[in-house]
């Protein structure tokens, strides 16, 4: 399979989420594949790291495109995303990042 990226063409309204998910999918079920599945569909750690949380390609593009949440949900404290103690979760229908350890969550 060629390694594509995947976000970028979401972005680029080249395919849709739809199609995203399903190629997502098709590079996930292909178990020859000895590239990890992240690096053929062109995601970051960070961005793979989100999607394996629940967050779709869709959002994830969106984060790329926009920037990422730079704040808990929970706490309202900082994250850094790219630092990775934080979890991707959807909060009143939107996918957003609360840290792993946050201080507010029971
Ligand atoms: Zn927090």
């Amino acid at each position: 399979m060629e390694e594509s990226d995947l976000l970028d063409k979401l972005i680029h309204g080249k395919i849709t989420s739809d199609e995203a998910d399903d190629i997502g999918s098709a590079v996930l079920s292909d178990t020859s594949q000895t590239t990890p599945a992240h690096e053929i569909l062109g995601l970051s750690q960070k961005e793979w790291t989100a999607y394996a949380h629940g967050a779709d390609f869709e959002d994830v593009a969106y984060w790329r495109q926009h920037g990422w949440p730079y704040r808990c949900f929970v706490c309202g404290r900082k994250i850094d995303s790219d630092n990775f103690g934080w979890l991707a979760r959807e909060f009143g229908g939107k996918i957003q990042l609360e840290h792993i350890a946050c201080p507010k969550a029971g």
